[in-house]
């Protein structure tokens, strides 16, 4: 007997429901309009429409997985991040909406400093860990004057990460280098106007107790150590060498991190002005750095 998108929506939902799922609808929604190569409001206007065999068959294949707490982003392929609808896969961490604070405070401030660069200032952006490049091809897509340099040890994320740069036409100014951040600095001799970072933050005693679909991600990309802050002392271990005179350092931090790492950074060496930006729930999310001025005051 055929169904219909109406009951097929139904059914589905109950079923994500049952599996713990927390938004089982919106879900059953978005991989069915997925499947359909549709936008939600499809379902809406064509409710009645007969499903075919083939698809339901697809279907019950997502909605298994998904009951299986594969995130949504893995089985639909995309996840949007600034309003960009980025590529992302099984082995990539999937962008966080709470990692837009990060790059709209990059933007911001690339914005106020170099109010010129319509007059066509380069302006050289690290982007450390970069994933599935969401940070450093949004960057590259709102400022048109940035060239962008986005570092991972995971080749697997720079190939989704460059498909990324291509989708969103940013290729030409968004470059890789594939390593570990310790290799990244030791090789190259270069500085940057920006240094962003969303590094892997998560204390390693908490990674079992992660939300089952974050244990899905790539822990590559989640943990940080014992105490969650390995990558910010690798980080600021040699940060200033790369930064510009007056270049910004802009990191996300996990839950109750900011503290810990305002103080890291200061004892690196990074005594200039620091900022804390919360994110909407309030929570304290991005810490920045400003680079000393150093004998090359001026510089910007
Ligand atoms: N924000 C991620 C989470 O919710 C952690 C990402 C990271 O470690 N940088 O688990």
């Amino acid at each position: 007997m055929g169904i219909c998108i109406k009951k097929a929506l139904q059914e589905a939902a109950s079923f994500l429901r049952r599996r713990g799922i927390a938004a089982p609808r919106r879900e059953a929604e978005v991989m069915l309009a997925f499947l359909l190569g549709q936008g939600a409001a499809y379902l809406y206007a064509h409710g009645e429409k007969e499903l075919s065999g083939e698809l339901r068959g697809k279907y019950a294949v997502l909605l298994q997985r998904r009951g299986e707490n594969v995130p949504l982003a893995y089985l639909t392929g995309e996840k949007e991040f600034m309003g960009l609808p980025f590529r992302v896969q099984a082995g990539v961490l999937i962008p966080r909406p709470e990692t837009e604070h990060l790059v709209e405070t990059a933007l911001q401030w690339c914005r106020e400093t170099f109010p010129q660069v319509a007059r066509g200032q380069q302006l050289h952006i690290l982007d450390l860990g970069t994933g599935c490049g969401n940070i450093a091809v949004s960057l590259a897509y709102f400022l048109p004057a940035a060239s962008v340099l986005g570092v991972d040890c995971s080749a697997k994320a720079l190939a989704v990460a460059r498909l990324n740069a291509q989708k969103m036409g940013v290729a030409p100014r968004v470059h890789f280098f594939c390593g570990a951040f310790g290799t990244f600095f030791a090789y190259k001799r270069q500085r940057f106007h920006v240094v962003v970072a969303n590094p892997p933050y998560v204390p390693r005693p908490e990674l079992p107790v992660l939300p089952p679909e974050v244990q899905k991600e790539p822990s590559l990309a989640l943990d940080g150590g014992e105490d969650g802050l390995a990558a910010y002392r690798q980080i600021f271990s040699c940060i200033q060498k790369f930064l510009f005179p007056g270049g910004l350092l802009a990191l996300e931090v996990g839950a109750n991190q900011a503290g810990a790492v305002l103080s890291l950074g200061r004892a690196a060496g990074l005594t200039g002005k620091t900022e804390i930006v919360p994110d909407l729930a309030g929570h304290e999310r991005v810490v920045t750095f400003r680079a000393g001025q150093g004998r090359r005051a001026g510089h910007f």
